[in-house]
């Protein structure tokens, strides 16, 4: 149970289409009728359904995200590309940057910098995930991983009231293995060290991502100083993540 203030990011990742939007009429039923004004639900689609999604949330509190963005500030010549302008220009409010479905697929610290920059200056909230790799975890590297994934992707940003955190250990994603709640706290300890150094009187918010879902989600809520949760499996059907966001309350 909390009295606190949490995010419940939605990452539908390469899910989705016109017709799963309608499933998030649940959902905003759900808002509705609990008036949970807690909870601060955010949606990132992929980006062929974020004008529908806007659409349908309109006259809501749900925000809406999206899951990505190029690291050239504004326009140019990258077939394929979107950039936080154009994702800022559609109304989009906060973008996912540095996930690790990306770091695999060749996304660079100096790109993740570079994005969060570009982010920034357009005025988007930042998602930026953090996380370890399973073998780095056995070598006991994971402060020295997640404080380099953040001291590089942080360099030279000046808001960091536009950075949220994302904690997501890598093996925990989609796996449905998860770090003991006394990792989990201790992980959080050391990040919240970390970026002491970073910005001395500011207090960070940091989500926990990794295989959330209505069955862990109890003991999870349990761990003081994280601010909400980043979903992925478990928020494409929307009983599920109605099901984890009334267990955080309730
Ligand atoms: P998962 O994904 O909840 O399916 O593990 C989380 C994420 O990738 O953000």
């Amino acid at each position: 149970m909390t009295n606190k203030y949490k995010y419940f990011v939605a990452n539908w990742k390469m899910f989705g289409n016109k017709k799963s939007i309608n499933s998030i009429n649940k959902v905003i039923k759900f808002c509705k009728l609990t008036n949970f004004r807690r909870a601060k639900i955010i949606y990132c689609p992929p980006y062929t359904i974020l004008s529908d999604l806007f659409k349908k949330l309109k006259n809501t509190n749900i925000k809406v995200g999206a899951q990505n963005c190029h690291f050239i500030d504004g326009e140019g010549p990258y077939t394929g590309f979107i950039s936080a302008k154009m994702l800022k220009q559609i109304g989009c409010k906060y973008v996912i940057i540095g996930h690790s479905e990306q770091r695999e697929s060749g996304e660079t610290d100096d790109q993740i910098n570079k994005k969060i920059i570009s982010a920034v200056n357009n005025n988007l909230t930042v998602i930026f995930c953090v996380g370890e790799k399973l073998k780095e975890k056995n070598k006991n590297l994971t402060n020295k991983v997640l404080n380099n994934q953040i001291r590089k992707g942080l360099n030279k940003v000046k808001k960091y009231s536009k950075i949220i955190i994302a904690y997501e250990p890598v093996w925990s994603i989609g796996t449905g293995k998860l770090l003991s709640n006394e990792e989990l706290i201790k992980n959080i300890i050391n990040l919240r060290l970390f970026l002491k150094k970073i910005k001395k009187n500011f207090n960070f918010k940091i989500l926990y991502g990794g295989s959330v879902n209505g069955k862990n989600i109890k003991a999870l809520n349990k761990i003081q100083n994280l601010d909400g949760f980043l979903i992925g499996g478990a928020s494409q059907k929307s009983n599920k993540f109605i099901d984890i966001i009334k267990k955080t309350y309730i």
